[in-house]
């Protein structure tokens, strides 16, 4: 029989387990930690019964994500729920940017900026689903809908601050670019508005959605499926050297280069070896989980129903915080997303009493301790939210980094995504999956498309094998 190791057991690992067993493949599946799911954990951190994921938390790309919605995953229990409200950007006047599902409600509350909202999203919204084809993929390749996927990529080019200056009301400004900030970039910069602009548009079309029970339930779905086609998966194995693989037909790493350099050493030819070694990482996150006794007292209305809230101020406030960490300094007030998952999937509270999760964009390989400047933002948009909080626990930078060896530097997004990174993943080449020794590819979120679509690094990396395996 066909047999495969895949080194890693995150989102992307799992899902090219689950391709690669569902094509009859034996597949075998290593994972370092002591339990599965990498960046879709979910852990009961400060009161029993409270669950707080402890990686991602919202997934307005991955609920649409052509691979997962091919697996099937809903058979084996993964169930989206969604917020009343996407997102919501307060402002120190009480007011505040506002995301709604539907583009035309969202244009709709943001006044003056109603048409120019429209305009930029109701027909990539709309095309979204044959869109995804292009841009959940490696970017460089013959377009399916080459006109559809102009239109969407005409706005990316631009500077997330220069698009910024498109909208005339502060409100629209700061929800724009505090959804842009997920790229951790300097907001100033080429193709800063790429990753900002997929995550509006796929939302727009299917909505910031959260697992049921929490991101584990993602995970453990991929890993039943994986069990079900005959797969294994051991925990506890961390791959320090090729000799500790099983004899396998193909080898999918769903680790970063880092780790495939260090791995695969001299078997890379020495120019891939090299751009492994190069591979840039940007800054890092730093997590405060609250346990809140009955919620978070936000100024704005729209907050206290909002599945996630971006706490960073105006445009240029979230801009310079962007721009000082990725300098390596830490701002005093930095930009903070805020997720209330329990409001679209309650059995994650205990009673009155809610997870709150929440992580700051810090500096790469930050050592300091965040907790009271992300509690600090919290409370400027939310006076009384101190008294409310019954328990907390922080992670570090470095516990990031400590937990995932993909996390370099408490980077979450597994490398940076600078133009180069972002259109190539980790090397300059047309075939991003492969890692130039024959039988070996890799899966990470280093690789197109990157972090938030989970599984499709990890599906299209399978399909890879797949034809490698049923070449000739
Ligand atoms: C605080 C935080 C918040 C986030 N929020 C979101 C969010 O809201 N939405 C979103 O979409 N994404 C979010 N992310 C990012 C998301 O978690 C990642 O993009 C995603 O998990 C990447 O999946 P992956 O499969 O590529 O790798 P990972 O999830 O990083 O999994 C890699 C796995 O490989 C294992 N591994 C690595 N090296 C080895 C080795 N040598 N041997 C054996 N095993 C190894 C690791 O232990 C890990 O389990 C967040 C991440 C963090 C930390």
């Amino acid at each position: 029989m066909t047999t495969a190791v895949v080194v890693g057991s995150g989102p992307n690992g799992l899902a090219a387990a689950a391709v690669l067993a569902r094509a009859g493949v034996d597949v075998t599946v290593l994972e370092a930690a002591d339990e599965i799911g990498g960046g879709t954990r979910t852990y009961e951190a400060i009161v029993p019964g409270l669950r707080h994921d402890h990686c991602s938390a919202t997934h307005p790309m991955a609920v649409g994500s052509p691979v997962l919605t091919d697996l099937g995953l809903d058979r084996y229990g993964l169930r989206w729920r969604l917020p009343e409200i996407d997102c919501v950007h307060p402002l120190d006047d009480g007011t505040a940017g506002v995301l709604r599902r539907s583009v035309s409600d969202t244009a709709a509350g943001l006044g003056p900026d109603e048409r120019r909202w429209s305009a930029l999203f109701s027909s990539p919204a709309q095309n979204y689903d044959a869109l995804s084809e292009d841009i959940l993929g490696p970017l460089l390749r013959v377009p399916k809908h080459p006109l559809l996927l102009g239109r969407f990529g005409l706005p990316t080019v631009a500077p997330a601050t220069v698009l910024a200056r498109y909208f005339r009301t502060e409100q629209a400004r700061a929800l724009w670019l505090g959804v842009a900030a997920h790229a951790f970039r300097p907001l100033d910069r080429p193709l800063s508005s790429a990753i900002g602009l997929g995550i509006l548009t796929a939302g727009h079309r299917h909505g910031w959605a959260v697992a049921e029970g929490g991101s584990r339930a993602i995970s453990d779905a991929l890993a039943a499926l994986v069990a079900d086609f005959g797969g294994k998966i051991e925990t506890g194995v961390r791959v320090e050297s090729v000799s500790q693989l099983p004899r396998a037909d193909v080898v999918v790493w769903d680790v970063g280069p880092n780790t495939l350099a260090s791995v695969l050493g001299d078997r890379l030819p020495p120019r891939i070896r090299r751009s492994y070694e190069r591979f840039r990482y940007g800054p890092g996150a730093f997590k405060v989980d609250f346990a809140v006794q009955g919620g978070i007292p936000w100024r704005s209305p729209e907050a206290r129903v909002a599945g996630t809230v971006h706490l960073g101020g105006s445009a240029e406030e979230v801009a310079e915080g962007e721009r000082l960490v990725h300098n390596g300094r830490m701002p005093e007030r930095p930009f903070v997303l805020l997720g209330q998952q329990y409001l679209a999937d309650p059995s994650r509270s205990v009673g009155d009493v809610h997870p709150v999760w929440a992580y700051a964009h810090v500096p790469h390989g930050y050592t300091g301790d965040a907790t009271e400047a992300i509690t600090a933002q919290i409370e400027r948009f939310a006076p009384g939210f101190r008294e409310r909080v019954i328990g907390s626990v922080s992670t570090s930078s470095a516990e990031f980094a400590a937990g995932n060896p993909n996390f370099v530097g408490g980077n979450i997004l597994t490398g940076a995504k600078d133009v180069r990174q972002l259109v190539f993943g980790p090397r300059v080449t047309l075939q991003p999956y492969d890692v130039g020794v024959p039988g070996h590819f890799v899966c990470s979120a280093a690789a197109p498309p990157g972090p938030g679509a989970h599984g499709m690094c990890g599906g299209k990396a399978a399909e890879r094998a797949l034809r490698y395996l049923w070449r000739g």
